[in-house]
């Protein structure tokens, strides 16, 4: 057992340190403001090649995995949880693809994400289909000549505004069928007749990258488009167990960023002819945060670990789920107690705290709620496959 990063890790852990501390710090709070999509550290990421992290070095990318792309997402959410989300829209909807798609597709639109020519988004949740996935109305019906015609609408869509083309699940068997092999997952681009980005939504927090609405009407799909088999739902289930470590690392460097903030804040501000740090009280909420921050990354890196040796299949599923699960609880917990621990101060938009605070609350809705990995993990207990005998 090694706790320790690779050194090519190591190396990419500080680069993308320096690269937050220099170009994400600084723009964090005018993204929120404005709410305008960071071209500027799109571009950034491209350069320093972060943008093809979690895509092999065959399609281009640098194969450094989901730790890889983990461990990059963490250094850049201690500052903005919007440009987390940027680089983890390189793996939400090219996660499918990796585990089943075809050469032709792979080197069709892989390439382009690792290269920064093309994004994508990932549409599964309609508006009554989020945690039930099984309740979707769109629709995919074979065209007679191999294709299908999708017609349907998904929301809250991240990344739906810039994206170049969608990974999108549809019913392709009767709409009211609940079996798994009922819905499949096709590729959609932008560009084809019928697809249009709906309304977009006016968050509480992580703007600057948009969510919104996709809308199908009569897309002619090519039977190419289609990921994986016919009828392969369980590909949207693996692609989010894998991804489990990635949110979780939004979760963590949200976490870290907030309370390394309140540190710095309590250790100055004096009060009671002392600084609110000398506290005992202060202290000890300062530790029991570390704690949970440190037991997060070791969940979240093992979880890591996991899915980039192939394992997110069922009986990995409660290790992953704990993953997402404690550390994105963990933003909300150490955001609170950052706006807590500036008092008044924290509460207004001169310092970031506000910002945590409202951004770490998605982290416990978004890729399967908070209830959602309670549910699988305690179903792993069930099922033994999280036993400890
Ligand atoms: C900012 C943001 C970005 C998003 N980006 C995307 C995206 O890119 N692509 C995409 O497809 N979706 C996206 N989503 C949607 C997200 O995946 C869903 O919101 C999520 O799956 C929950 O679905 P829901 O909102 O419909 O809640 P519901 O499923 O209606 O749940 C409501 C509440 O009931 C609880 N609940 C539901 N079922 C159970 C149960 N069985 N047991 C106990 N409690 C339960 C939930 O935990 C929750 O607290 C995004 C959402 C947000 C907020």
């Amino acid at each position: 057992m090694d706790f320790s990063l690779s050194d090519e890790l190591s190396a990419l852990q500080a680069s993308v340190r320096r690269l937050a501390q220099d170009k994400v710090k600084p723009r964090a709070r005018a993204i929120d403001k404005d709410a305008a999509y960071p071209q500027d550290l799109f571009d950034a990421f491209r350069d320093a090649g972060l943008l093809g992290l979690c895509i092999p070095t065959d399609y281009g990318g640098s194969g450094a995995g989901i730790l890889g792309l983990a461990v990059a997402i963490e250094e850049v959410a201690k500052y903005s949880n919007a440009a987390a989300l940027m680089l983890l829209l390189t793996r939400l909807p090219t996660g499918p693809l990796l585990i089943a798609g075809t050469e032709a597709q792979k080197e069709k639109y892989l390439i382009a994400i690792a290269e920064g020519t093309q994004r994508a988004a990932f549409g599964l949740s309609e508006p009554q289909a989020g945690s039930d996935v099984m309740g979707m109305r769109t629709r995919g019906v074979p065209d007679g000549g191999g294709g299908w015609i999708l017609n349907g609408t998904k929301c809250w869509m991240s990344g739906v505004r810039e994206a170049d083309w969608y990974t999108v699940f549809a019913k392709t068997s009767e709409p009211t069928s609940r079996a798994h092999d009922s819905i499949t997952a096709f590729i959609v681009e932008r560009k084809w007749d019928g697809v249009e980005v709906g309304r977009t939504d006016h968050k509480m927090g992580v703007k600057g990258v948009d969510t919104g609405e996709l809308v199908l009407t009569d897309v002619a799909v090519p039977a190419e488009n289609v990921i994986g088999e016919v009828g392969g739902f369980r590909l949207a289930m693996l692609g989010l167990n894998a991804m489990r470590p990635i949110v979780a690392a939004r979760g963590i460097g949200l976490a870290e960023g907030a309370l390394m903030y309140a540190t710095e804040y309590v250790q100055q501000r004096a009060a009671f002819n002392k600084t609110i740090a000398d506290f005992q009280g202060i202290q000890w909420e300062i530790a029991k945060c570390a704690v949970d921050i440190e037991a997060a990354r070791l969940l979240t890196y093992r979880a890591a670990v996991l899915a980039d040796e192939g394992k997110f299949t069922k009986e990995y599923v409660p290790y992953l789920s704990m993953a997402k699960y404690h550390a994105t609880e963990l933003a909300v917990r150490a955001s609170s107690l950052a706006v807590q621990l500036l008092g008044a101060a924290g509460y207004m938009e001169d310092h970031p705290t506000e910002q945590w605070y409202r951004d770490a609350k998605q982290l416990t809705i978004v890729e399967g709620t908070s209830q959602v990995q309670l549910g699988l993990i305690a179903r792993g207990v069930l099922d033994r496959d999280l036993w400890w005998d």
